[in-house]
């Protein structure tokens, strides 16, 4: 579990997607993952997940944006389309012992298929773990006919798994066979997160709540590749005042958004404290020095900004 207590040995990390700017959730979410990792004594490492939804700049402007408030690392930030080698090297090893299959399955096939007894909701329902050689070669041919590659997917060999949680505590969740390398080639989300975590020593994972279902997903497969155990703290979303998920079309909600509006960094930290219960923060060291994660509000922060 995440221990509030010293660990030198261990870092923490914040993971944008270099989609677009930050919202304030988000920045919000990166200060609670630095306060955490330097109230714990462990290193703090910043990672840009460029596998995937990449806008030019925009992992530039995301380092701006966290130096703006007080947010330090250590070490240099790291690019997630440099680490291909060391995904790829896990792929390999768990191919070797015989954890991975290839899957035919197109998004509506699977979405259309029955799924398996006691399997959840958005579970992979298994169609293609226990093919026959002559099954997977049609399969590749139909696959190629449609220019794409199978995807690869894991041979879990657990339904579930536990992980445990600052705010929600011991968390037991679906382990599917989840996909280690997409149909279009790119490495999947849940495989490079936890290589590159585990490559990082990373033992503390904080982030929004959206992923908390992904996470013991996450904890099987470092298991299986022998990373660090993680102790997670899944952090509430943030929401506009409509109880939708923060996002750009509401208004005025990046840093820089606020700051053409006439405030300054200090001040977006300000709100991010208010939204923690404590007021009068300027810098992510103010927040470091008066957060207490005992009493972090477990609902969603909803942001009602003047536009
Ligand atoms: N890159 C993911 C995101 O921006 C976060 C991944 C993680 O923290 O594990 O939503």
């Amino acid at each position: 579990m995440i221990a509030d207590t010293p660990n030198p040995a261990g870092a923490g990390r914040y993971a944008p997607s270099p989609s677009g700017d930050l919202h304030l959730g988000n920045l919000r979410t990166a200060i609670l993952a630095w306060a955490l990792a330097r109230r714990t004594e462990r290193a703090f490492h910043l990672r840009i997940e460029d596998l995937d939804r990449v806008r030019a700049g925009a992992a530039e402007r995301q380092l701006e944006d966290l130096a703006a408030l007080g947010i330090d690392e250590d070490g240099p930030v790291v690019l997630q389309s440099t680490r291909g080698a060391a995904h790829e090297a896990a792929i390999a090893a768990l191919t070797a012992r015989g954890l991975v299959y290839e899957c035919f399955c197109t998004r509506r096939e699977i979405l259309e298929a029955p799924s398996a007894p006691h399997a959840p909701p958005g579970a992979y329902p298994g169609t293609c773990r226990d093919l026959t050689a002559a099954q997977r070669e049609a399969g590749r041919e139909r696959m190629h006919a449609l220019h794409r590659e199978p995807a690869l997917r894991l041979r879990a060999e657990v339904a579930t798994w536990q992980v445990e949680d600052l705010f929600a505590g011991e968390v037991t969740g679906t382990v599917d066979d989840l996909v280690l390398r997409r149909g279009d080639g790119v490495v999947a989300y849940n495989l490079a997160v936890v290589v590159d975590d585990a490559a990082a020593g990373v033992d503390q994972v904080v982030r929004a709540d959206d992923l908390l279902s992904s996470a013991p997903r996450q904890a099987y497969l470092g298991h299986l590749l022998g990373a660090p155990m993680v102790g997670f703290a899944h952090v509430p979303l943030a929401v506009s005042p409509t109880g939708a998920r923060l996002a750009k079309r509401d208004g005025a909600v990046t840093l820089r958004d606020r700051i053409a509006r006439g405030e300054t960094a200090e001040d977006v930290v300000g709100r991010i404290g208010d939204s923690l219960g404590i007021p009068g923060c300027r810098t992510a060291r103010d927040v470091l020095e008066r957060w207490d994660p005992a009493r972090t509000p477990r609902e969603p922060w909803v942001v009602d900004l003047p536009s």
